[in-house]
Protein backbone atom coordinates (compact mmCIF):
# COMPACT_ATOMS: atom_id res chain seq x y z
CA UNK A 1 0.00 0.00 0.00
CA UNK A 2 1.87 3.33 -0.85
CA UNK A 3 0.20 6.44 0.31
CA UNK A 4 -3.33 5.25 1.54
CA UNK A 5 -6.02 8.31 1.56
CA UNK A 6 -9.55 7.30 2.77
CA UNK A 7 -11.93 9.41 3.74
CA UNK A 8 -15.51 9.27 4.66
CA UNK A 9 -16.89 12.38 3.71
CA UNK A 10 -15.11 14.63 5.01
CA UNK A 11 -13.71 12.65 7.79
CA UNK A 12 -10.06 11.41 6.68
CA UNK A 13 -9.72 7.85 7.93
CA UNK A 14 -6.42 7.06 6.64
CA UNK A 15 -4.00 9.31 6.25
CA UNK A 16 -0.70 8.61 3.94
CA UNK A 17 -0.40 5.09 5.05
CA UNK A 18 2.63 3.17 3.29
CA UNK A 19 2.55 -0.80 4.30
CA UNK A 20 4.19 -3.24 3.00
CA UNK A 21 3.19 -7.06 3.67
CA UNK A 22 5.84 -9.71 2.36
CA UNK A 23 5.12 -13.49 0.98
CA UNK A 24 4.82 -15.89 4.10
CA UNK A 25 5.03 -12.71 6.30
CA UNK A 26 2.35 -12.45 10.02
CA UNK A 27 2.00 -9.02 10.17
CA UNK A 28 -0.11 -8.02 13.33
CA UNK A 29 -2.50 -4.77 12.88
CA UNK A 30 -3.20 -3.10 16.75
CA UNK A 31 -4.48 0.77 17.84
CA UNK A 32 -7.12 2.24 19.40
CA UNK A 33 -10.52 1.81 18.54
CA UNK A 34 -11.66 4.60 15.87
CA UNK A 35 -7.33 4.36 14.34
CA UNK A 36 -8.43 3.09 11.28
CA UNK A 37 -7.46 -0.90 11.09
CA UNK A 38 -10.81 -2.04 10.11
CA UNK A 39 -11.17 0.14 7.34
CA UNK A 40 -7.14 -0.38 6.42
CA UNK A 41 -8.16 -4.02 5.75
CA UNK A 42 -11.28 -3.44 3.88
CA UNK A 43 -9.22 -1.13 1.82
CA UNK A 44 -7.06 -4.40 0.97
CA UNK A 45 -9.52 -6.57 -0.39
CA UNK A 46 -11.68 -3.50 -2.08
CA UNK A 47 -14.66 -3.70 -0.12
CA UNK A 48 -13.63 0.14 0.62
CA UNK A 49 -12.91 2.25 -2.17
CA UNK A 50 -9.09 4.11 -1.47
CA UNK A 51 -9.65 7.82 -1.63
CA UNK A 52 -5.84 8.01 -3.24
CA UNK A 53 -2.68 5.99 -3.27
CA UNK A 54 -2.13 2.50 -4.88
CA UNK A 55 -2.28 -1.02 -3.92
CA UNK A 56 -0.95 -4.05 -4.91
CA UNK A 57 -2.28 -7.30 -3.93
CA UNK A 58 -0.34 -10.13 -5.32
CA UNK A 59 2.01 -8.37 -8.28
CA UNK A 60 -1.75 -6.65 -9.47
CA UNK A 61 -2.47 -3.36 -8.98
CA UNK A 62 -6.04 -3.19 -7.31
CA UNK A 63 -8.53 -1.79 -9.58
CA UNK A 64 -12.01 -1.46 -9.42
CA UNK A 65 -13.46 -2.64 -12.72
CA UNK A 66 -15.77 -6.13 -11.17
CA UNK A 67 -14.13 -8.56 -12.84
CA UNK A 68 -10.38 -7.91 -11.60
CA UNK A 69 -12.23 -6.77 -8.20
CA UNK A 70 -13.52 -10.12 -8.09
CA UNK A 71 -10.73 -11.94 -8.87
CA UNK A 72 -8.12 -10.04 -6.41
CA UNK A 73 -10.84 -10.60 -3.93
CA UNK A 74 -10.59 -14.56 -4.81
CA UNK A 75 -6.77 -14.18 -4.01
CA UNK A 76 -7.72 -12.96 -0.44
CA UNK A 77 -9.34 -14.78 2.49
CA UNK A 78 -11.19 -12.99 4.78
CA UNK A 79 -12.34 -13.67 8.60
CA UNK A 80 -14.11 -11.61 10.40
CA UNK A 81 -15.26 -11.14 14.38
CA UNK A 82 -18.52 -12.69 13.47
CA UNK A 83 -18.18 -16.13 11.94
CA UNK A 84 -20.88 -15.60 9.01
CA UNK A 85 -21.73 -19.10 8.13
CA UNK A 86 -24.86 -19.88 6.32
CA UNK A 87 -26.82 -21.32 8.68
CA UNK A 88 -28.97 -23.86 6.34
CA UNK A 89 -26.60 -25.50 5.00
CA UNK A 90 -24.10 -27.81 6.66
CA UNK A 91 -20.49 -27.02 7.31
CA UNK A 92 -18.40 -28.96 4.56
CA UNK A 93 -20.83 -27.16 1.93
CA UNK A 94 -20.67 -24.03 3.76
CA UNK A 95 -16.99 -24.83 2.72
CA UNK A 96 -17.97 -26.18 -1.19
CA UNK A 97 -19.74 -23.65 -2.49
CA UNK A 98 -17.37 -20.51 -3.45
CA UNK A 99 -15.10 -23.01 -4.45
CA UNK A 100 -17.54 -24.48 -6.94
CA UNK A 101 -18.77 -21.05 -7.79
CA UNK A 102 -15.66 -18.94 -8.56
CA UNK A 103 -12.98 -21.47 -9.12
CA UNK A 104 -15.22 -24.02 -10.35
CA UNK A 105 -14.16 -26.76 -8.84
CA UNK A 106 -16.51 -30.06 -9.21
CA UNK A 107 -18.64 -30.84 -6.27
CA UNK A 108 -16.60 -33.82 -5.27
CA UNK A 109 -12.94 -32.16 -5.58
CA UNK A 110 -14.27 -29.53 -3.68
CA UNK A 111 -15.73 -32.06 -0.96
CA UNK A 112 -12.18 -33.41 -0.63
CA UNK A 113 -10.65 -29.70 0.06
CA UNK A 114 -13.67 -29.23 2.76
CA UNK A 115 -12.84 -32.49 4.71
CA UNK A 116 -9.18 -31.82 4.16
CA UNK A 117 -9.23 -28.38 5.67
CA UNK A 118 -11.58 -29.53 8.83
CA UNK A 119 -9.10 -31.86 10.03
CA UNK A 120 -6.55 -29.04 9.40
CA UNK A 121 -8.72 -26.93 11.82
CA UNK A 122 -9.19 -30.20 14.33
CA UNK A 123 -13.06 -30.26 12.97
CA UNK A 124 -12.86 -33.70 11.00
CA UNK A 125 -15.80 -35.12 12.54
CA UNK A 126 -18.25 -31.73 12.13
CA UNK A 127 -18.63 -32.10 8.09
CA UNK A 128 -21.94 -32.83 8.02
CA UNK A 129 -23.52 -30.82 11.02
CA UNK A 130 -24.94 -27.31 10.82
CA UNK A 131 -23.60 -24.17 12.34
CA UNK A 132 -25.96 -23.59 15.05
CA UNK A 133 -24.49 -26.89 16.61
CA UNK A 134 -21.27 -25.88 16.69
CA UNK A 135 -19.88 -23.68 19.14
CA UNK A 136 -18.55 -20.13 18.29
CA UNK A 137 -15.07 -21.51 18.66
CA UNK A 138 -15.71 -24.31 16.20
CA UNK A 139 -17.59 -21.93 14.14
CA UNK A 140 -15.07 -19.44 13.49
CA UNK A 141 -12.60 -22.25 12.95
CA UNK A 142 -14.86 -23.28 9.97
CA UNK A 143 -14.84 -19.48 8.88
CA UNK A 144 -11.13 -19.99 8.46
CA UNK A 145 -11.15 -22.99 6.51
CA UNK A 146 -13.85 -21.57 4.12
CA UNK A 147 -11.49 -19.18 3.51
CA UNK A 148 -8.23 -21.62 3.04
CA UNK A 149 -10.63 -23.17 0.67
CA UNK A 150 -9.78 -20.29 -1.53
CA UNK A 151 -6.24 -20.95 -1.70
CA UNK A 152 -5.50 -17.56 -0.98
CA UNK A 153 -2.22 -15.36 -1.22
CA UNK A 154 -3.02 -13.22 1.92
CA UNK A 155 -5.35 -14.12 4.80
CA UNK A 156 -6.63 -10.97 6.59
CA UNK A 157 -8.13 -11.39 10.30
CA UNK A 158 -10.02 -8.59 11.89
CA UNK A 159 -10.49 -8.98 15.37
CA UNK A 160 -11.30 -12.44 14.52
CA UNK A 161 -11.78 -13.94 18.25
CA UNK A 162 -13.07 -10.77 19.92
CA UNK A 163 -16.83 -12.21 19.77
CA UNK A 164 -15.68 -15.49 21.69
CA UNK A 165 -16.39 -16.54 24.90
CA UNK A 166 -12.70 -16.15 26.63
CA UNK A 167 -12.81 -19.79 26.89
CA UNK A 168 -12.65 -20.39 22.97
CA UNK A 169 -10.25 -17.99 22.45
CA UNK A 170 -7.35 -20.07 22.59
CA UNK A 171 -8.94 -22.84 19.91
CA UNK A 172 -8.87 -20.32 17.62
CA UNK A 173 -5.43 -18.68 18.13
CA UNK A 174 -3.95 -21.90 17.76
CA UNK A 175 -5.46 -22.85 14.27
CA UNK A 176 -3.73 -19.13 13.44
CA UNK A 177 -0.76 -19.86 14.76
CA UNK A 178 -0.73 -23.24 13.02
CA UNK A 179 -1.01 -21.10 9.81
CA UNK A 180 1.61 -19.00 10.71
CA UNK A 181 4.08 -21.65 11.48
CA UNK A 182 3.27 -23.07 8.15
CA UNK A 183 3.85 -19.67 6.11
CA UNK A 184 0.87 -18.57 4.85
CA UNK A 185 1.00 -14.54 4.73
CA UNK A 186 -1.70 -12.86 7.21
CA UNK A 187 -2.71 -9.71 8.09
CA UNK A 188 -4.00 -10.06 11.92
CA UNK A 189 -6.05 -7.20 13.83
CA UNK A 190 -6.07 -8.13 17.62
CA UNK A 191 -6.13 -7.03 20.76
CA UNK A 192 -4.52 -10.52 21.85
CA UNK A 193 -1.12 -9.73 22.59
CA UNK A 194 0.18 -13.02 23.76
CA UNK A 195 -0.75 -13.75 20.16
CA UNK A 196 1.17 -10.63 18.44
CA UNK A 197 4.33 -11.80 20.45
CA UNK A 198 4.15 -15.29 19.45
CA UNK A 199 3.36 -15.00 16.12
CA UNK A 200 3.71 -11.96 14.55
CA UNK A 201 6.94 -10.86 12.20
CA UNK A 202 6.30 -7.50 12.63
CA UNK A 203 3.66 -5.58 14.61
CA UNK A 204 2.11 -2.23 13.01
CA UNK A 205 0.41 -0.05 15.40
CA UNK A 206 -1.96 2.52 13.95
CA UNK A 207 -3.19 5.86 15.51
CA UNK A 208 -4.42 8.88 14.55
CA UNK A 209 -5.35 7.84 10.40
CA UNK A 210 -1.69 6.74 10.55
CA UNK A 211 0.85 4.08 11.19
CA UNK A 212 2.74 5.37 14.25
CA UNK A 213 5.29 2.53 15.21
CA UNK A 214 6.12 -0.60 13.28
CA UNK A 215 9.17 -3.28 14.45
CA UNK A 216 9.24 -6.54 15.59
CA UNK A 217 7.37 -7.54 18.53
CA UNK A 218 9.39 -6.87 20.36
CA UNK A 219 10.03 -3.31 19.40
CA UNK A 220 6.87 -2.04 19.26
CA UNK A 221 5.41 -3.35 22.16
CA UNK A 222 8.01 -3.01 24.64
CA UNK A 223 10.05 -0.21 23.47
CA UNK A 224 7.55 2.12 21.23
CA UNK A 225 8.98 5.36 20.81
CA UNK A 226 6.29 7.40 19.45
CA UNK A 227 4.11 9.27 22.23
CA UNK A 228 0.70 7.82 21.10
CA UNK A 229 2.22 4.15 20.66
CA UNK A 230 3.72 4.92 23.99
CA UNK A 231 -0.60 5.95 25.08
CA UNK A 232 -1.67 2.77 23.65
CA UNK A 233 0.02 -0.01 25.17
CA UNK A 234 0.20 1.95 28.86
CA UNK A 235 -3.55 1.48 28.67
CA UNK A 236 -3.23 -2.06 28.03
CA UNK A 237 -1.40 -3.18 31.01
P1 LIG B 1 -10.88 0.38 13.92
O1 LIG B 1 -11.14 -0.89 13.19
O2 LIG B 1 -9.43 0.69 14.12
O3 LIG B 1 -11.62 0.46 15.23
P2 LIG B 1 -12.40 1.58 11.77
O4 LIG B 1 -11.60 1.36 10.56
O5 LIG B 1 -13.58 0.71 12.01
O6 LIG B 1 -11.44 1.60 13.05
O7 LIG B 1 -12.94 3.07 11.79
C1 LIG B 1 -12.10 4.20 11.57
C2 LIG B 1 -12.95 5.42 11.45
O8 LIG B 1 -13.70 5.37 10.25
C3 LIG B 1 -13.96 5.62 12.57
O9 LIG B 1 -14.00 6.99 12.88
C4 LIG B 1 -15.25 5.15 11.96
O10 LIG B 1 -16.33 5.84 12.53
C5 LIG B 1 -15.08 5.55 10.51
N1 LIG B 1 -15.81 4.66 9.60
C6 LIG B 1 -15.59 3.34 9.41
N2 LIG B 1 -16.42 2.82 8.48
C7 LIG B 1 -17.21 3.86 8.06
C8 LIG B 1 -18.26 3.98 7.09
N3 LIG B 1 -18.66 2.93 6.38
N4 LIG B 1 -18.81 5.20 6.93
C9 LIG B 1 -18.38 6.26 7.65
N5 LIG B 1 -17.40 6.22 8.56
C10 LIG B 1 -16.80 5.03 8.77
MG1 LIG C 1 -12.17 -2.59 13.68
Amino acid sequence: MRDIVKKFGANVVLDGVDLDVYPGEVVVLIGPSGAGKSTLLRCINGLEKITSGTIEVDGQLLSYQEAEINRIRSRIGMVFQSFNLFPHVTVAQNIMMAQRDVLGRSTSEARQRAVELLDRVGLAEKADAYPDSLSGGQQQRVAIARALAMDPAVMLFDEPTSALDPELVGEVLHVMRELADAGMTMVVVTHEMRFARRAADRVVLMADRQIVEEGTPEQVLDNPTSERGQAFLRQLT
